[in-house]
């Protein structure tokens, strides 16, 4: 949708667009944040999805994923992957309610002060 748009733009405008991108975070009825955020500004995880401020977590989450192999967890009432497949964890990052991601947030004791959502020690 953003490609369509930049064709019909000025250079400045077309360079602006593809600087920037959405936060890749999904709501319950599976609708997109909405959040135009500009790259170079914005937290990337190392899965390589671009989080809003709100919705950071997700990030810290995924790098979670992705550095430990994408493992098999359980918190509470709520699991995630099976330590095979990474799309497991994918779909459930984006997609998963708030109040499980900060309950996988909590359990895991993430914080995101290294700026990439490393496991607290
Ligand atoms: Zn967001």
């Amino acid at each position: 949708m953003i490609i369509a748009l930049v064709t019909t733009e000025n250079e400045g405008m077309k360079k602006s667009m593809l600087r920037s991108i959405n936060c890749a975070a999904l709501n319950e009825y599976s609708l997109p944040c909405g959040k135009l955020l500009v790259k170079s500004d914005s937290f990337c995880d190392e899965a390589g999805y671009y989080w809003c401020e709100e919705h950071k977590k997700r990030g810290w989450l995924m790098n979670y994923g992705v550095r430990h192999k994408y493992p098999a967890i359980h918190f509470g009432k709520f699991a995630i992957g099976d330590g095979k497949d990474a799309d497991l964890w994918k779909i459930v990052v984006v997609m998963g309610s708030e109040e499980m991601i900060n309950a996988a947030v909590a359990s895991l004791g993430l914080t995101g002060d290294d700026e990439h959502g490393e496991v607290a020690s």
